[in-house]
């Protein structure tokens, strides 16, 4: 199990490299996971397949990061917020969205959910999925 999850970030990175953002359907009841795992949380069903994400996404909620805990390499992504993300698959995930402070925050919270994207961002080495807001 622990070679096959190897193998399943493996390629979720690769394909990341080549601007292509993976997640893996279950063919029994098309749910999408995201980040991709094997085993499929709706039905359970182990037989699911890669299948490329549209990126597009609601988001529903937002915490600011507390100064203390903000991770250093963080700064480089300007203002961010830690968002509950439901991809257009379906599929939830808490991902870090840019471009939201603290009165960028209070403006959205009456409008929530808003649409938002999936981007592609280099990190120390190495991409990783990060949320932009539609409007800007
Ligand atoms: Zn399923």
């Amino acid at each position: 199990m622990a070679i096959k999850l190897e193998k399943v970030v493996e390629t979720f990175y690769e394909n990341l490299e080549q601007g292509k953002i993976m997640g893996r359907k279950c063919p029994k009841c098309g749910a999408v996971e995201f980040p991709p795992v094997y085993a499929c949380n709706s039905c359970g069903s182990l037989e699911t397949e890669w299948v490329e994400i549209s990126g597009k996404a609601k988001l529903h909620s937002m915490v600011l990061p507390a100064a203390l805990s903000s991770k250093p390499e963080y700064k480089a992504l300007g203002k961010y917020c830690y968002g509950e993300v439901e991809l257009e698959e379906g599929s939830r995930l808490n991902a870090v969205v840019r471009g939201i402070n603290k009165k960028k925050r209070a403006e959205l919270l009456d409008k929530l959910p808003v649409a938002c994207h999936a981007v592609i961002y280099q990190r120390d080495g190495y991409k990783t999925i990060i949320f932009d807001l539609d409007e800007e």
